[in-house]
């Protein structure tokens, strides 16, 4: 599997709580309208739904999810 880097694992959702994200696209390839991703493909993450369905493993992720849990992390994040 393919990997990407990214500054963050977790997203504040627009819905106001924080995601967990290790993987960027998804093989299951469903027909009808995809959200995740329209919104991918809106923020530039996906070139089109060809790209979508090979997913990519965040590198680091096990380890970028202990850094970003640390109770440091969560008040730098509380803050934003
Ligand atoms: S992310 Fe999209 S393609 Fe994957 S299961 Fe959900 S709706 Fe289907």
């Amino acid at each position: 599997m393919e990997t990407i880097e990214r500054k963050t694992l977790l997203y504040k959702s627009g819905l106001g709580f924080w995601c967990v994200n290790h993987v960027q696209g998804c093989s299951h390839g469903c027909l009808y309208p995809c959200y995740a991703f329209m919104m991918a493909k809106s923020y530039g993450r996906a070139a089109d739904y060809g790209d979508w369905t090979k997913p990519r493993l965040v590198a680091e992720a096990a380890s970028g999810a202990r850094s970003e849990s640390s109770p440091s992390s969560a008040r730098r994040r509380a803050r934003r």
